[in-house]
């Protein structure tokens, strides 16, 4: 559910987006605000200016958090963001133990609003293969001396 509190911090994010766009960036912003509401950091798209493909909001968001929080707080953090997040970004949030995201556009909406944003290319991947090579190194690490 999306309290009031809530939309007051995802207006912010949608800010963030509308100050991207006024620097040239694409328009994409995230924040991650403690429990109490404090926000601990802010990020916009800057894939263009960094010529980085992961340069995502919620990707940095996500990382900065890993690195900076201990988990147990990183688990009270909500972030906050203009856009749903892709599904690279939907990977690391997971894998950086935010506790929630709340997003202002659906991915659906998103889509409707701007087509090329759901140009996603999809990649042929092929496997398993090679089981007994390819698992020395998963055992070597597992069982460290
Ligand atoms: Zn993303």
């Amino acid at each position: 559910m999306i309290t009031s509190a809530d939309e007051t911090l995802l207006r912010r994010a949608i800010g963030i987006a509308a100050a991207a766009v006024a620097l040239g960036d694409a328009p994409y912003g995230s924040l991650l605000a403690g429990p109490d509401g404090t926000i601990l950091a802010e990020a916009h798209n800057t894939v263009r200016r960094d010529d980085d493909i992961t340069a995502h909001p919620e990707l940095k968001l996500a990382r900065w958090a890993a690195r900076e929080l201990d988990p147990d707080t990183a688990a009270r953090t909500t972030m906050y963001t203009s856009c749903q997040p892709c599904t690279m970004c939907a990977g690391a949030v997971v894998r950086s133990g935010l506790g929630r995201v709340v997003h202002a556009l659906s991915t659906e909406q998103l889509v409707e609003l701007n087509p090329q944003s759901g140009d996603w290319p999809t990649v042929a991947q092929d496997g398993p293969a090679l089981f007994d090579e390819a698992r020395i190194p998963i055992d070597a690490y597992r069982r460290p001396n």
